[in-house]
């Protein structure tokens, strides 16, 4: 299984709560205006790596408190993120996905709903430039939602999480 990437970081503070291993998806088809990572969008763009080669590298990274799915959009990628995320959940792993889609919209579509399923928080939304903010945690614009994945599924509403 092979999956595009634009990059990881080993060690960030700012996507997610504690330190966490960064992957970075490449590919995104939102067109936030305004958007910081306009590199990320095309999906011939970065590298075409093996899924199983960056689980190593994030298994073989010591300290880390979880790690974070970012792009990009990873959920334009959902069966190969799955894959990664069901490797890192074996491990205990805490994963956190950002995206562009609204939750509503994955859990209407089968893959993306089986990428949420192996995620533990999902800070969901498009980037809006009228709402944009560096008040909130691991947010960019007042729109976008920390999700707690599991109790939203049990509960089947949206529940969010104050960071
Ligand atoms: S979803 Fe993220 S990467 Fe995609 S256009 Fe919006 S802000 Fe940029």
């Amino acid at each position: 299984m092979k999956v595009r990437i634009s990059g990881v970081v080993k060690e960030s503070i700012v996507d997610g709560p504690g330190i966490r291993f960064v992957v970075f998806a490449q590919g995104c088809k939102h067109g936030c205006p305004g958007c910081h990572n306009p590199q990320t969008h095309d999906f011939n763009g970065g590298n075409f790596v093996e899924a199983d080669s960056i689980v190593e590298k994030i298994l073989n990274t010591s300290n880390i408190d979880g790690v974070t799915f970012s792009g990009g959009d990873p959920f334009f990628q959902a069966e190969e993120f799955e894959y990664i995320a069901k490797k890192l959940k074996k491990k205990n792993l805490h994963i956190l996905a950002y995206t562009g889609y609204l939750y509503e919209q994955i859990v209407r579509d089968e893959k993306m709903k089986k990428l949420l399923e192996n995620v533990d928080v999902l800070v969901d939304g498009p980037f809006v430039k009228e709402a944009k903010t560096y008040k909130l945690a691991f947010r960019g614009s007042k729109n976008q939602r920390i999700i707690n994945v599991n109790a939203s599924i049990k509960k089947n509403q949206v529940i969010t999480i104050d960071y």
